[in-house]
């Protein structure tokens, strides 16, 4: 129930995050076993906070409160709304240097980056706010001549929003926003590794004046108890969560009773094409930002890079001499690009599909220094990757670089589309028709084409197959949120 000074000390704005859940517009730093669980800086194992442990009675009470304010905040004007994420946006640019350190802090990205995710996720926040004027409706010609059918649009009622540590504030952010903005009110379950990004957010809402039981956050470490009670309470209408693929399909089978709805953002498996046309040093650039950002800890990483054999050793020895000038430390440091993995069961993931790669035969090369501290890990290149490896069909989520070497366009669709995630795709090449018919061949919901970074508010992110199902962001991002209700009326 404290914050350290490792953390305050680095704050400007100390009251911008309180080490508790936030239920009906009050902060509950008791719980009601009065367990508490500590955030811990991954980069250096310091204590930042103590956080009250919720769970299930404290869920529900969130529910519960969510629920009563969801008629009221449904029934004032989209502007209204509008007006009140506008000032949330504001809020957050407001403190944007605060918010991303305590991201760094929590999380470990180096603090450009942290700043980054919060101006991404303070621009969902306005973009949604535009759109929460935008709601629009239709009429149909009626289907006999004294009928006059309309199309309404109404929010779907409470959410529960359940997110993951990579991105703990905008992942949260392109949730709540189209959420918000509709009608809808939030419950919402951070991870337990970062949860102060998400009570940061909820009291700037505080500030914005959002009113008491609109937005709520339920930080703990019992996950699956918080879970089932989000997915069976009949009061809440729709879950969205972002995570692992087999905790989607725990929740989804937990949904199936209340015919719950659902938007899900699961794994990947990014495969990342060079082809022989390709520019070769565009796409090594592009490898660089999409297999290192966030240490390699994103679900849209480029996870399989397959390079044509012709540019394969001119592509390897390109992408090592980058790597060589990344710089492995704590994100608080000056010129850090690449922070610590979240946790040891991330680092042992790495070492286990490295040691599997190797036996098959792939050529290993940890590149540049490790520093002092335990979860981070080496800058790693790996050649002569190929598809009978774990690292072909697992998600690395560490800063390793796995190089597969093709020969056809055929052979690499084949290879690119053999898996059961189906997220982001990225490819670089420059023949025009082959880009059409690549884009179109790849079995992902959003491809890169000559650029390893595709995420932005305007455009529809999401999944096909086992990657998940809804779109976040853009004029689609909205519908998620929306139930459609037709009106016959009889004249
Ligand atoms: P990751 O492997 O990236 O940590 P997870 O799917 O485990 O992904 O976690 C994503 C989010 O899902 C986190 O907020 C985590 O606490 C939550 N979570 C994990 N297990 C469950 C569960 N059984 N029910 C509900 N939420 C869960």
């Amino acid at each position: 129930m404290t914050l350290t000074s490792a953390l305050t000390d680095k704050l400007s704005e100390k009251r911008i995050v309180v080490a508790g859940g936030f239920i009906g517009g009050k902060w509950n730093t008791v719980s009601s076993r009065g367990k508490v669980f500590r955030v811990a800086n991954p980069a250096t194992g310091e204590v930042l906070a103590q956080i009250s442990d919720l769970s299930t009675h404290a869920t529900r009470e969130a529910i519960d409160a969510a629920h009563a304010a969801q008629p009221g905040w449904a029934a004032l004007s989209a502007k209204a709304r509008a007006d009140k994420l506008k000032a949330l946006h504001r809020l957050m640019v407001e403190n944007a240097n605060d918010l991303a350190r305590l991201l760094t802090l929590e999380q470990g990205k180096p603090f450009a980056e942290a700043k980054g995710e919060i101006l991404y996720g303070a621009a969902y926040i306005e973009w949604f706010a535009e759109e929460a004027r935008r709601v629009y409706g239709d009429t149909i010609p009626g289907h006999q001549a004294d009928k006059r059918i309309m199309v309404i649009k109404q929010p779907v009622g409470v959410v529960g929003l359940i997110t993951p540590w990579n991105f703990p504030n905008a992942m949260l952010a392109r949730k709540l926003a189209p959420a918000l903005a509709v009608g809808c009110t939030v419950v919402a379950k951070p991870a337990a590794e970062t949860p102060l990004s998400a009570l940061a957010i909820a009291r700037l809402m505080e500030w914005a004046g959002f009113p008491p039981g609109v937005f709520n956050v339920v930080p703990g470490t019992d996950a699956a108890a918080i879970g089932q009670e989000l997915c069976a309470n009949p009061k809440v209408a729709k879950i969205s969560f972002t995570g692992s693929t087999n905790v989607g399909k725990i929740l989804m089978r937990q949904c199936a009773d209340g015919v719950k709805r659902m938007s899900m953002e699961l794994g990947g498996n990014a495969p990342f094409i060079v082809f022989e046309d390709a520019d070769l040093d565009a796409a090594v650039e592009g490898a660089m930002v999409s297999k290192f950002r966030n240490a390699g800890q994103t679900c849209v990483c480029a996870n399989r890079i397959y390079v044509h054999a012709d540019l394969y050793d001119a592509f390897a020895e390109k992408l090592a001499a980058k790597m060589e000038k990344l710089r492995l430390g704590n994100g608080l440091e000056k010129d850090v690009t690449t922070g610590p993995l979240i946790n040891e069961k991330a680092i042992e993931k790495v070492e286990a599909l490295l040691a599997d790669a190797s036996e098959h035969g792939a050529r290993i090369s940890a590149i540049g220094d490790r520093p002092e501290g335990a979860l981070f890990y080496p800058t790693t290149l790996v050649t002569g990757a190929t598809g009978d490896m774990r690292i072909a069909r697992e998600e690395i989520f560490g800063p390793v670089a796995p190089l597969f070497r093709f020969e056809t366009t055929e052979e690499v669709i084949a290879l690119a589309n053999a898996t059961e995630f189906g997220l982001a795709a990225y490819f670089y090449a420059r023949d025009i028709s082959k880009v059409y018919k690549v884009a179109e061949a790849l079995e992902y919901g959003i491809i890169g084409i000559n650029t390893g970074i595709i995420s932005t508010e305007v455009a529809p992110f999401g999944g096909v197959k086992q990657s998940g199902f809804g779109r976040e962001g853009s004029k689609y991002g909205i519908e998620d949120y929306l139930d459609i209700k037709y009106l016959c009326l009889s004249v």
